[in-house]
């Protein structure tokens, strides 16, 4: 068992602005190599995590669609690998802004069904495109060629109804979403569900 302490944990930004009241031309894409084939990816909104496997790369989370390309031509620095996979902590804009336009280029997008069901459901909604492929309801696992693994966890609702976490237990990563913010006191966002208790 792998001590909480050692686990690196990637860091979110919390963001949930409009794309459109924000102007991303200045935003610069950089990241941080956590291990031989894990990154994380920093821009604007929260954090994106980067897992390279043998035959394709896997993205978690993609902030806002204006940045798409730029954050598609860091990862080709980084790996030649295609992105294949994208997975969603949660369905809150500046982590699945990216999502139609990864799926258009061949992204299957992963999540967990009460994103899908916010995105389907919103009253401003992303395109279908945007709208995650496969989703699970507990936990998933997803299986790397290279011998690697993500474990998905479904958290009870706190941030949202949908918080997921990652975890790359060969790596010893964890990537946390909103579940976590750095330095203040968490977001609960009450208009998706997440339950305040005291
Ligand atoms: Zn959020």
């Amino acid at each position: 068992m792998k001590k909480l302490g050692n686990v690196i944990i990637i860091i979110l930004l919390a963001s949930t602005s409009l794309q459109a009241q924000r102007d991303f031309s200045t935003v610069e894409i950089t990241s941080e190599k956590l291990t031989d084939n894990v990154y994380t990816l920093f821009g604007a909104g929260g954090n994106i995590g980067l897992a390279i496997g043998e035959d394709a790369a896997y993205l978690i989370d993609d902030q806002f669609g204006s940045l798409t390309e730029k954050i598609v031509a860091h990862v080709k620095t980084i790996t030649d690998k295609p992105i294949n996979f994208v997975l969603n902590t949660h369905m809150h804009g500046d982590h699945t802004g990216g999502n139609e336009n990864l799926a258009n280029a061949g992204a299957l997008v992963i999540a967990h069904e009460n994103v899908r069901k916010r995105m389907v459901s919103s009253e401003e909604p992303q395109p279908k495109e945007a709208w995650p492929v496969v989703t699970f309801n507990d936990k998933m696992t997803l299986h790397l060629k290279n011998g690697k693994s993500v474990h998905a966890m479904h958290v009870n609702p706190a941030h949202t109804d949908g918080d997921t976490y990652y975890y790359f237990p060969e790596d010893n990563v964890i990537h946390m979403g909103d579940n976590f913010f750095s330095g203040r006191y968490p977001y609960i966002d009450l208009n998706s569900e997440a339950i305040l208790t005291g």
